[in-house]
């Protein structure tokens, strides 16, 4: 029987606290043959909680989420449900409900009927039925659409339905495995805010899988990431991306960035990095450093400069494009644009360190003037760089090029 939670109760941290977890897993482990999916998990997930598994392809956050809905059997650990043990409670006595990528709709059926499905296979009153379907459309921002069938609607639309078919049931928790991932860009950044709005409405607690980490950190109160079937970090966005705890977190969330000093291994993000003009005297308080730049990046939003530092070690600095650049433009009347030497940054899909080579001639920050070759001083406040220890994970980052 499914528990009906009061609608949007965004639990008080006292009553959070005081409360059993909504999942809690402990010493999870799965294998498939030789490969260990799940290498002993644990985590607890609070009530009315967005939070996000976070890994790249393979690292074992779709086995989780399965785990979690009974899918399948763990090799060990066990799973409770809102202090309830579960872990051999068969999915359809959990209540848990969980959204596809590819939403797996009943293309036969309407809208409205495969909202209503699941209410059905439990029975509930025909005016009820009518009812919550109703609300769980206009939820969804559906609200005209339900006598049709799933081939009539767009991508966007097909998901939305998916979502609201799930939280019609209003289940505790509703587990989505990358939800958005059939979307291209822009319907996914609009998708993510519905999804965020609707998360808040409802109050259910949900558990997001995605490999994006911009999404993740969109989205979640917190984010675990999962590395090889083992969780590396678990913590608030602002945590995992501003203290990585581990070289392999810090690469996955944003630009790895570590370099050696004296035995100490040390992660600064890209944006906490200064470059100084010409002889501008290091300002108080920092760590400086000088290099050469290997390569300039235009990224549009801001430009990437990757330094090789005299000291050792490569570190990616970024810098807000606040400024118009000038450069030559033709306009469609063919007048050129302002006179400037310079050729216009070029943003670039491909940035594979071993493609770089082969391309135009290094875009050149053109209010600084700062290119490819060019020697410079980069400086960053001692309290911005964060000391990882050593470990075995690997480095998620090599050869990925940077983000
Ligand atoms: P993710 O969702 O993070 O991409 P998965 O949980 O799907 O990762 O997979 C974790 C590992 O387990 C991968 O190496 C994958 O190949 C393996 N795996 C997952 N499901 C099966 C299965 N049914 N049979 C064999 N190997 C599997
Ligand atoms: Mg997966």
């Amino acid at each position: 029987m499914i528990t009906v939670p009061g609608p949007a109760q965004p639990a008080a941290a006292g009553d959070r606290a005081a409360a059993a977890p909504a999942v809690r897993v402990e010493g999870l482990r799965k294998r498939y043959g030789d490969v260990t999916a799940l290498a002993g998990v644990d985590l607890a997930v609070q009530a009315g909680e967005f939070f996000t598994l976070l890994g790249p392809s393979g690292s074992g956050k779709t086995t989780l989420l399965r785990l979690i809905a009974g899918f399948e059997r763990p090799d060990g650990g066990r799973i409770e449900l809102g202090g309830r043990d579960v872990t051999r409670v068969p999915p359809y006595a959990r209540d848990v409900n969980t959204v596809f990528q590819d939403y797996a709709l009943f293309p036969h059926m309407t809208v409205a009927q495969n909202i209503e499905y699941g209410l059905r296979v439990r029975h509930v009153p025909k005016a009820q039925r009518r009812e919550r379907v109703s609300r769980a459309l206009d939820m969804v921002r559906l609200p005209r659409l339900g006598s049709r069938k799933p081939a009539q609607l767009s991508g966007g639309q097909r998901q939305r339905v998916a979502l609201a078919r799930a939280i019609v049931n209003e289940p505790q928790v509703l587990l989505l495995d990358e939800p958005l991932g059939a979307l291209d860009l822009k319907l996914r950044q609009e998708m993510q805010l519905e999804l965020l709005r609707v998360q808040r409405e409802v109050g259910i607690t949900f558990v997001y899988v995605t490999h994006d980490q911009e999404e993740a950190l969109t989205m979640s109160d917190r984010i675990a990431v999962l590395n090889q079937g083992n969780i590396e970090q678990i913590g608030a966005p602002v945590v995992v991306y501003e203290h990585p705890e581990t070289a392999f977190v810090a690469g996955f969330i944003g630009v790895s960035n570590l370099i050696e000093r004296d035995g100490h291994r040390i992660t600064v993000r890209p944006e906490k990095i200064t470059l100084l003009e010409g002889f501008e005297p290091d300002p108080p308080g920092t760590h400086v450093e000088s290099g050469r730049v290997q390569d300039v990046i235009y990224a549009g939003v801001l430009t990437r400069y990757v330094v090789d530092l005299d000291g050792g070690g490569q570190l990616v600095v970024s810098r807000q494009n606040t400024e118009a650049p000038a450069f030559r433009h033709t306009t469609r009347e063919g007048e050129a644009g302002t006179a400037r030497e310079d050729r216009a940054p070029a943003a670039r899909e491909d940035r594979a360190p071993a493609a770089r080579e082969d391309r135009a001639p290094a875009a050149r920050d053109l209010r600084a003037s700062i290119g490819r070759g060019d020697r410079v001083r980069i400086a960053w406040r001692t309290e911005q760089a964060f000391t990882i220890p050593h470990e075995p994970s690997q480095d998620p980052n090599s050869g990925e090029g940077y983000r």
